[in-house]
């Protein structure tokens, strides 16, 4: 049951605003926020249909530009589109492996932002792609940085009167590279148990404007500008990955929950991100020749309480 409620779908801009000034909740493709509502959470007298607002819609790539994206765009446009895995591989990751197919033709890339899930598998992407949230209301436009638009557990730089229009994304030189790689439980729809994202760009041997991000590492997706700076300007080696690595563990703060303790997240950070890193260095341009350490086999409730494992064994 999904309870009593005054349903609204303006075509006007400014009247969506007032409407959600005045406490309507917006509703995009409703994965959020109608399966909360059926389960009793949630529950608001008016909802707000936000998917009639052209301000909302479209999506487009521009070469030398990037990507402008409404916030309406829906994770499988993102799965099937080529400029996506041609230019920017970690969101093609992120966004294919959000639910189902039928969750990815209904769920937006607004939703997932605004929803602000630390789970949330587009945002990693988007943050080492450097995305820009773009939010209107009746004083005009405001673009922030992805990473500062998040300022608390599901919480965001929005007003009461704005909604999330559209994201812009940066478009990448040739020799750049990015990775998404989500670890759930279970092989089949599950939430990221820990995710990790990289980008670089290889200048020679040399990276460049590397940017890293942890899902699920701690209340809001991050970016681990620890790492960056271990790995910015230095020549591509298994050593300097390593250290990275390192830092992205000691960054992350990660809670225990049903799904995993933290201590086996932690764990999880240090792994991923050396597969990760390799893969968006691979896909820089750079083959590895080595071979980097397999991530833990899947694990059930009772078996993750491990401790890191000792340097012989890996
Ligand atoms: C079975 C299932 C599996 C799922 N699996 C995953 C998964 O693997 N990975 C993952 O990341 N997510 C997953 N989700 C969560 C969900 O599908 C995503 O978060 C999705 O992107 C939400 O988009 P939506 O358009 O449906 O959002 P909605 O439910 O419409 O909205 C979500 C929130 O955002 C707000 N909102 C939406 N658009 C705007 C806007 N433009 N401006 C301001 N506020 C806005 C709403 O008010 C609400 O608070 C799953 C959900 C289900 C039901």
């Amino acid at each position: 049951m999904l309870g009593k409620f005054e349903l609204y779908m303006p075509t006007d801009f400014q009247e969506a605003c007032a409407l959600k000034a005045n406490g309507a909740l917006p509703v995009a493709g409703g994965t959020d926020v109608y399966v909360n509502m059926h389960g009793g959470k949630d529950r608001v007298p008016e909802v707000l249909d936000i998917k009639q607002l052209k301000e909302l819609q479209g999506h487009s790539y521009t070469e030398g530009k990037g990507l402008d994206l409404g916030a309406l765009t829906a994770h499988r446009i993102i799965e099937r589109w080529d400029v996506i895995k041609q230019h920017y591989y970690a969101f093609f990751q992120g966004c294919s492996q959000v639910g189902s197919v039928q969750i990815r033709y209904r769920g937006t890339l607004g939703g997932n932002i605004m929803n602000g899930a630390p789970s949330a598998d587009s945002i990693g992407p988007m943050l080492v792609h450097d995305a820009v949230a773009v939010v209107a209301g009746p004083n005009g436009e405001r673009s922030i940085p992805l990473e500062k638009f998040y300022t608390g557990f599901k919480k965001h730089d929005i007003k009461p009167d704005e909604l999330l229009t559209r994201i812009r994304i940066p478009d990448t030189p040739e020799n750049a590279g990015s990775a998404y790689y989500k670890y759930t439980r279970r092989g089949a729809m599950d939430l990221a148990l820990m995710g990790v994202s990289a980008y670089v760009e290889l200048d020679g041997d040399v990276m460049r404007n590397v940017r890293i991000a942890l899902t699920t590492a701690a209340p809001t997706p991050m970016r681990s500008h620890a790492a960056e700076e271990v790995l910015e300007g230095q020549p591509v080696s298994d050593d300097i990955i390593v250290k990275a690595a390192e830092a992205v563990a000691s960054e992350g703060k990660p809670r225990s929950s049903w799904r995993s303790s933290a201590e086996f997240r932690v764990r999880l950070l240090h792994d991923v991100t050396i597969q990760v890193l390799h893969e968006a260095i691979e896909r820089a341009g750079k083959p590895f020749d080595q071979k980097c350490e397999p991530i833990p086999e899947r694990l059930y409730p009772g078996q993750d309480g491990l401790k890191p494992r000792p340097k012989e064994e890996v």
